[in-house]
Formats: C-alpha cells, structure tokens, sequence
C-alpha cells in the first residue's frame, strides 16, 4: 500500500493515449498495460486483478503493491516514505542514525542512461535497489560514481571501434 495518498488522478487518466517518452532515465517510460482499456486489468504489472472469490474486480485498475512500485519510481515523497520506514533513518554505509539523509540508489541510476527502452533494468528503480545514507557518506559515494560515469562512457567508446572494425 502507498505511504503517501495515491491519488484519485491515476485512477481517471483510465485509458490514456501513450505518451512518447521523453528519454529522462529518471522517468522510465511507464509500460503498455499503463495505458490499458480493459476493465479489471492492472495499468502497472498487466495482470488482472481478482477477487478472493477468483472473478476479476473492473472496479480496480491497480494492485496495491504496483501502485507502490509506480509511486516509488514517479514520486519522490513517496520514495522516501518507503526508505524512511524500511532503514528508520539509518545509514547504510556507517550505521549511523542520520537526521539529514539522501535516498540513494545502490545500482546507480545513471547506469541506465542512454539504455533503450525495450534494454531498461527496472530492478534499478525498486526499492532493493534504494538505501539510506547520510550527507557525507552520500558525498563520498556521489564522488566515487564521477568516476564510474567517466569509465561507463569510455567503455562505450571502444565498443563502439570494435564494432566498427567488425563491419
Ligand atoms: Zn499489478
Ligand atoms: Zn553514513
């Protein structure tokens, strides 16, 4: 269930046109079954939604722990909601108590900049992948990933020649 209110807006956008995706790695692209006409049929997951008594429920088009997850990925109170309460404000790498803290992801997000849509880990935007860290244990890792970033992208350079040389 979301810690934040889920709002009554998502359950009217029922049957939205998709939208292009604009590329933000942050926003992943939301699937196929976001944009669902039937009746019953989960806009996250695309699965249908049923009853105890195993008929499907049209008056619904989420499960709980998909609305969850949506909210997780697209609003960030909510992210921090769901890390506050798991790590109670602990930080993950010095396991200290932190009153000022930053949600962090384990796998960094910018991984998946520049993957295209249909190659995205969504694993990298659910809350195994989120921890706790305070300001400065946050600062040390933010400084280590410059430079991962820069690895990641020369990486890419010479996969790139390779693939060159192949052709
Ligand atoms: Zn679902
Ligand atoms: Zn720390």
């Amino acid at each position: 269930m979301p810690l934040s209110r889920f709002s009554k807006r998502h359950e009217r956008t029922f049957g939205k046109e998709k939208e292009e995706w604009n590329g933000d790695f942050r926003k992943p692209p939301k699937p196929d079954s976001y944009y669902t006409k039937i009746k019953g049929q989960c806009r996250w997951c695309g699965n249908m939604i049923v009853n105890e008594d195993g008929t499907i429920n049209e008056r619904r088009s989420w499960h709980e722990e998909c609305a969850t997850e949506y909210m997780i990925i697209y609003h960030s109170r909510e992210q921090r909601a769901q890390v506050r309460k798991r790590d109670k404000g602990v930080c993950n790498h010095c396991g200290k108590f932190a009153m000022k803290w930053d949600v962090d992801h384990i796998k960094p997000l910018v991984e998946q900049r520049d993957v295209k849509e249909e190659d995205l880990d969504w694993d990298y935007y659910k809350l195994d992948n989120l921890q706790t860290l305070c300001k400065p244990c946050h600062r040390l890792k933010t400084n280590s990933e410059v430079i991962l970033k820069k690895n990641v992208k020369k990486k890419r350079k010479i996969s790139y020649r390779s693939l060159k040389k192949f052709k």
